[in-house]
């Protein structure tokens, strides 16, 4: 099992702020921003590119949801999402995740 099916099965313990059928958000453990989170879909699936139709549409309502969360989440004043693919892309945990980084101005330069 990948570290985040650990985190969603709760064998792993982690700083859950918001939870639904689809999804949890998190707090990253080691964080780039002054808020830092994870979003990320209950079912495995490896990354941003590997999704079949219902895997899609889990992560279109994971970010509508998202919309109605900004508040609740200390996001009011804008927010940037990434998500990391592959070596390139630094992505280490092969689980879609999308980071949700925010709570200050951030960097005009994203890489
Ligand atoms: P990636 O590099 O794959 O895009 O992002 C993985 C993220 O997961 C990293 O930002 C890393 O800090 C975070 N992470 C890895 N293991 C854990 C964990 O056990 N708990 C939490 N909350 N975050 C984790
Ligand atoms: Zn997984």
């Amino acid at each position: 099992m990948c570290v985040f099916c650990k985190i969603i099965a709760s064998e792993i313990p982690s700083e859950r702020l918001y939870e639904d059928d689809d999804m949890i958000i998190i707090k990253d453990i080691n964080p780039q921003a002054k808020i830092h989170l994870l979003m990320i879909p209950k079912e495995h699936f490896p990354d941003i590119t590997a999704m079949n139709d219902k895997q899609a549409a889990t992560l279109a309502r994971m970010l509508k949801t998202l919309g109605g969360l900004t508040d609740k989440l200390g996001l009011e004043n804008g927010f940037r999402l990434v998500s990391n693919k592959g070596d390139d892309g630094c992505q280490s945990v092969p689980h879609l995740h999308i980071h949700i980084l925010g709570g200050e101005k951030l960097s005009e330069n994203m890489a």
